[in-house]
């Protein structure tokens, strides 16, 4: 049984040397499900001072080695995934047929996807072919901060820390202090594999303490963060002092593109994307643009596909939509909708207040709006909530220039059976990742954004290069 008011350092379970602490909320019931320690500077400075006692020895370990103890950690994963996705269930409400497998199914994924990454990751090559003194040599940039949001908990905790300590990094994890429990029973996992002590370290904390503690501290090289804009751009500038890397995973406003031409399943698929997981995605197209031609019938059938949306507790079985993950959470995407209505968006299904039986948990009502346009607030903030809106265009460059009039370029979506006009606006989107007819990007490919969605790059080969530093080398003997 994990004690949840310990943190993981230097390879051990450990009490905090601070006395604060926090209450852990289920979301569908407001009731409190655990207390967590919150921890301070001597916290951080012990996690700190482990990871950078152990990265001399970690960073130097053969690749094998590495890649044997990530295997171990991977079947323990395996072997807990049950366990993992009651915890992630009832720290952020997801519900538990989705939790046990896309929520905690990631982290395995991506456990999987980043050892082969690892396997075929060439550490020493030469520069080129005319140049055989000359190596290239990656190195793991140092010790480094891992700071996460509660959304996807174990998406983002995975590739942050596997990559890392596939790197040969040694690291601190702080996550989200709202869902943190799935990232203690992440610790106890990397416990029960052997992971050398010091090489992982974990303190719970909030941003405003541990959060900046960690981004400013002079032993750390690196800050990885995935979480809001806000956040973003305060770590920068934290972390601006002692010139660390700072890789950024940010929020996203995307834009689905849809024509008159789409197969007939797109304005469902899209409705359902952007749903998913209660609206809490940053890649989740919450803009839905539909060619004017279209978009009555577009409309309407995004009713009738929104009416089969259910909302419900995220301990009952279904493929229901569970509550948002806080009381915070909920009181902003009320206060964005109320917004929206008195922009003159027009609500099609869904509203203000909580759905009908749902009093008890922060529900909210799955919500359309039609008939916005793009400079309107709700089509311009991150409401992070199941909220869409449905903007109508005329021509292809007039659906381009809106996709790309936001902060943010993260994922935008194209729906056309026009493969060559597919392709041509693809290009033409200013975001890091394009999906085109309901076609997943594969696995292995690089997750990340453009703008102020941030400037990292994680999963696939990407995701291990960001944990490296690139030293040149001249006149190197190859006897
Ligand atoms: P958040 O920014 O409030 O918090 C994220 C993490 O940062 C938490 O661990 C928090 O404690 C910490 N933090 C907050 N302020 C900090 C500071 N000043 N210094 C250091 N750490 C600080 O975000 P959230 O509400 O937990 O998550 C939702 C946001 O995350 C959304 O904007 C969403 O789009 C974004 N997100 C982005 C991606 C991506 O890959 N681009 C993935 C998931 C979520």
């Amino acid at each position: 049984m994990i004690d949840t008011k310990k943190f993981y350092i230097n390879g051990a379970w450990v009490a905090p040397l601070s006395g604060s602490e926090m209450d852990v909320i289920d979301p569908s019931t407001e009731q409190v499900c655990a207390v967590i320690s919150i921890g301070d500077q001597a916290d951080t400075d012990a996690a700190v001072a482990a990871a950078k006692a152990a990265f001399d020895s970690w960073s130097q370990t053969p690749k094998a080695q590495r890649l044997a103890l990530l295997k171990k950690f991977l079947e323990i994963y395996q072997t807990r995934n049950e366990e993992m996705g009651h915890a992630i269930s009832q720290e952020m409400g997801a519900p538990i047929d989705m939790a046990l497998t896309s929520q905690a199914g990631s982290g395995s994924g991506h456990t999987k996807g980043l050892i082969r990454e690892l396997e075929k990751f060439e550490f020493e090559r030469t520069l080129n072919e005319h140049a055989p003194n000359d190596r290239i040599i990656y190195e793991a940039i140092g010790v480094c901060a891992l700071i996460t949001p509660w959304n996807w908990p174990m998406n983002q905790v995975s590739l942050k820390a596997i990559a890392a300590m596939a790197a040969g990094c040694t690291m601190v994890l702080k996550p989200s202090e709202i869902a943190p429990l799935s990232s203690l029973i992440f610790a106890d996992m990397i416990h029960q594999a052997g992971i050398p002590a010091g090489v992982f370290n974990m303190v719970n904390g909030d941003g405003v303490g541990v959060g900046s503690q960690l981004t400013s501290h002079p032993d750390v090289d690196m800050v990885s963060f995935t979480g809001s804009t806000r956040a973003g751009a305060l770590i920068s500038k934290n972390a601006a002092d002692t010139v660390k890397r700072v890789s950024l995973e940010l929020g996203g406003k995307g834009a689905n593109i849809v024509f008159a031409d789409a197969d007939e399943k797109a304005i469902s698929r899209g409705i359902y994307h952007c749903f998913n997981n209660t609206g809490q995605s940053c890649n989740a197209p919450t803009r839905m643009l539909v060619e004017r031609s279209v978009y009555q019938q577009a409309v309407a059938t995004a009713i009738a596909a929104a009416a089969k949306v259910q909302v419900g507790r995220a301990a009952d079985h279904g493929r229901h939509i569970g509550p948002v993950v806080s009381e915070l959470q909920y009181n902003k995407i009320q206060a964005l909708i109320k917004v929206g209505i008195d922009e003159g968006a027009r609500v099609i299904i869904g509203g203000l207040g909580k759905p009908e039986g749902l009093e008890t948990g922060y529900f909210v009502k799955p919500t359309i709006f039609a008939d916005v346009n793009n400079d309107m607030q709700i089509a311009r903030e991150e409401v992070f909530g199941p909220v869409l809106c449905m903007i109508p265009f005329d021509t292809e460059e007039q659906a381009i220039a809106m996709a790309n009039d936001t902060l943010y370029g993260l994922t935008n979506y194209i729906q056309t059976q026009d493969s060559a006009k597919a392709n041509r606006i693809a290009r033409r989107l200013r975001s890091g990742m394009v999906e085109m007819n309901g076609t997943f990007r594969a696995s292995g490919s690089p997750f990340g954004g453009y703008k102020q969605s941030g400037n990292g790059r994680e999963g696939g080969v990407w995701g291990l290069e960001d944990f490296l530093e690139v030293k040149s080398i001249s006149g190197w003997s190859n006897d």
